[in-house]
């Protein structure tokens, strides 16, 4: 007859796997953090950020095909975000940057992790300026990306291109990763388990760039970035905080080429980060 474990029993066996994984990443150190913690700076906000003259992406509205593009689609259930911190100190100089993303690219390795790794040609690690002020987070790799091992270079990824521009930047200036590594079937979006096991790259990226701000792309990088599932639209136009480093939510580039009318909230949530980073779009001198 089989025993039944009791249910703490069960945690503490799952808690116990969960700490070895970290432990086989190189991460021990562990705090506990509050989730869905948002900074009072969103009520100075509204101020100060100018009204929406025009729509500087908006010429890209192509749609997308639904093939090409990750799809954005409910998220199954509310991750738990496990944090995990690097044993030792944020590096400082590029050079140390540099280098702290190459420990982290092979520490990732070949990696089979997770089911994602069967169905993938490459995995897509991360790309963009190791000293970036501002890091975009998407949900995951599509067929272009999967092919090219290079975050955002499909039909999202123009408008992503096109949305950084408007912004006054370059995409080398910035760094753009996903939730996941490795492309889910079909677009979609990637299970609990898939994102649980990848996010702590995606973690020790953003500790190593230590960007002034993050850009949530879409629901799914909200969510497993917040530690919450929450309707996007409750979640944008608003500063979030990702462990201290602020944080902005908005809508999916592939959506925005579904619904391009949702570009104008989209430009209005990019406004918070250059508000952040003091910047004018290209053109605006005052
Ligand atoms: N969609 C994403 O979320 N990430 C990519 O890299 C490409 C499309």
């Amino acid at each position: 007859m089989a025993l039944e474990r009791d249910p703490i029993q069960n945690a503490s066996q799952a808690l116990l796997a969960r700490m070895k994984f970290y432990r086989e990443l190189g991460l021990t150190d562990f705090y506990r953090r509050d989730v869905g913690e948002v900074s009072p700076l969103a009520a100075g906000l509204s101020g100060t950020v100018p009204a929406l003259p025009d729509l500087p992406f908006d010429e890209l509205a192509e749609p997308a095909s639904a093939s090409t593009e990750c799809e954005l689609q409910p998220i199954k259930t509310a991750a738990p975000q496990p944090a995990a911190t690097p044993q030792s100190a944020p590096p400082q100089t590029l050079a140390e940057r540099i280098a702290a993303l190459e420990v982290i690219r092979a520490d990732l390795g070949d990696c089979t992790r997770c089911p994602l790794h069967t169905g993938r040609h490459k995995i897509v690690f991360g790309d963009g300026n190791p000293a970036a002020r501002i890091f975009f987070v998407g949900e995951g790799p599509g067929a272009d990306e999967d092919e090219q091992g290079i975050p955002f270079v499909g039909k999202a990824g123009q408008l992503l291109n096109n949305m950084i521009n408007a912004m006054g930047l370059k995409r080398e200036e910035v760094y753009i990763a996903n939730v996941v590594k490795c492309r889910p079937p079909g677009n979609r979006a990637p299970e609990p388990d898939e994102a649980n096991t990848c996010t702590p790259f995606l973690f020790r990226q953003i500790i190593t760039v230590r960007p002034e701000i993050i850009v949530a792309l879409g629901a799914t990088a909200a969510t497993y970035l917040l530690g919450q599932k929450q309707p996007l639209a409750g979640l944008r136009g608003r500063m979030h905080s990702w462990r201290g480093t602020k944080l902005v939510v908005t809508y999916h580039p592939a959506y925005l080429l579904r619904d391009p009318r949702q570009k104008k909230e989209a430009w209005a949530d990019l406004q918070i980060a250059m508000h952040e980073l003091g910047l004018k779009p290209p053109g605006k001198s005052s």
